[in-house]
């Protein structure tokens, strides 16, 4: 397995960092390719507990070198803020295993204050984003009026774009909004407080992936959020603003003619989302509370509490299949073991017919889950380490989900740790 992409198949959180983390050591470079610093991959090791948001997963494994890809959107100051934590615990961090591709494009201070003036402008109708300026950023990369990271090492030429783009932003910023237009020398401060610090990670990424390619090594291509927010096949409005499936890997990464050899597609062993949306298997009332707690299903970057639900089949098959998953890695399964009934949405009623068709995201909203409910096991699994010692009720759940979805699970996570897996 020499290329190898581990995305998310629902709404996010499925538990991707702590996945990456693991195969990591399989791996010879690791590269975000999409998204910005909108969510987080939640890390436990020997280094501690990070909650990363840029920083690939494979951050702490030494001799693995990450990239931070052309897809990515790249803020500096959050990148920079990361680094000094990550590097703080004494996680090693040099150009030697972090590189930023001098194509990814920056994501400017200004993104972030569209972002919180654009939701306070829908008011009740905002889309729940979590203010990081992702969907302005990317806006306007596809506007071509974002600055490269590579741009940061030819100052003259920067200064002028910089300038340029300036005074076309605070025609959005002051006449549309209202709000203050930014300056040449607030640009100043932010260029020399993030910008400089980053500035010796940035490189040609893509030339070194492809001799990374042409030596053999084994590459590893991360994704933010899951296939449901994906900007293409996602639950239109309410997706990112990037493309978060597999395919997008090659791309967003600096090596378009990469073939994956393999997916691995996490999902977690309920359902959680984050924001606003349509989210057809949502539970309520204490339910949802007893859920929530056991998962502690708050959002890694906002704190927010997660909405939560049993697992839901139907937009799971179209998260393996939109991904083009290979494996599955099923995570949170010890979360469950407080149930003596196991929920699982296993059929959508619309217009009044079962379907096992996800419906177009119009129609999402007047969707109904169709609920059985599945034994429970009712004791602690999160020390086994071997599928012959999983309850039989367990094991049970497993094999309904990987017979309903439609792919093999080869990994059963039970805890967060990094050995807490159970590979099959
Ligand atoms: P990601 O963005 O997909 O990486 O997901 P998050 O990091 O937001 O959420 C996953 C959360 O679940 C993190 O707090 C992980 O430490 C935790 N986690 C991951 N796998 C397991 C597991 O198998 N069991 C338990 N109890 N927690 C897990």
């Amino acid at each position: 397995m020499q290329n190898c992409a581990i995305v998310g198949i629902n709404w996010g959180d499925e538990g991707k960092g702590r996945m990456v983390d693991l195969l990591t050591q399989d791996f010879d470079v690791v590269v975000r390719y999409q998204g910005g610093g909108n969510a987080g991959h939640t890390v436990i090791n020997d280094y501690g507990k990070f909650a990363l948001h840029l920083l690939p997963s494979g951050i702490f494994r030494p001799g693995v070198v990450n990239i931070l890809g052309n897809g990515v959107a790249l803020d500096p100051e959050n990148l920079w803020k990361e680094m000094e934590e990550v590097a703080g615990k004494g996680v090693p961090l040099s150009p030697d295993n972090l590189k930023i591709s001098d194509r990814a494009s920056l994501l400017m201070p200004w993104h972030r204050d569209l972002d919180g003036l654009e939701e306070a402008r829908l008011k009740d109708k905002k889309f729940g984003s979590t203010k990081q300026g992702i969907a302005p950023f990317y806006s306007d990369k596809y506007q071509k009026k974002t600055v490269l990271a590579g741009e940061l090492l030819h100052p003259a030429h920067l200064r002028e774009h910089l300038r340029d783009l300036l005074e076309w932003k605070n025609l959005t910023l002051t006449k549309v909004y209202g709000a203050p237009a930014v300056t040449m020398a607030d640009l100043e401060t932010w260029l020399e407080t993030y910008c400089e610090k980053i500035k010796p990670y940035i490189c040609d990424t893509g030339a070194f992936l492809r001799q990374a390619q042409n030596e053999g090594k084994k590459i590893l291509f991360e994704a933010q959020l899951g296939a449901l927010r994906d900007l293409d096949y996602g639950i239109h409005p309410y997706t990112t603003s990037s493309n978060a499936i597999a395919a997008y890997a090659p791309v967003g990464s600096g090596l378009p003619s990469a073939k994956l050899d393999a997916v691995v597609g996490v999902v977690k062993a309920y359902s959680s989302c984050v924001g606003e949306g349509p989210f057809t298997c949502e539970m309520f009332g204490a339910e949802a509370d007893a859920l929530r707690e056991a998962g502690a299903e708050y959002g890694a970057k906002t704190g927010r509490p997660r909405r939560v639900g049993p697992l839901d089949i139907v937009a799971t098959r179209y998260g393996v299949q939109v991904q083009g998953a290979t494996n599955i890695a099923l995570t949170k399964l010890d979360v469950l073991s407080y149930m003596d009934q196991i929920p699982v949405c296993a059929h959508y009623r619309l217009d009044g017919e079962i379907t096992d068709e996800f419906p177009f995201p119009a129609q999402l909203a007047d969707a109904e889950p169709v609920l059985e409910y599945k034994e429970g096991w009712k004791c602690d699994i999160s020390g086994v380490r071997t599928w012959e010692e999983l309850p039989q009720a367990a094991r049970d759940y497993v094999l309904y989900v990987e017979q309903q979805i439609g792919c093999h699970i080869g990994y059963v996570s039970v805890g967060p740790e990094r050995d807490s897996i159970i590979l099959r």
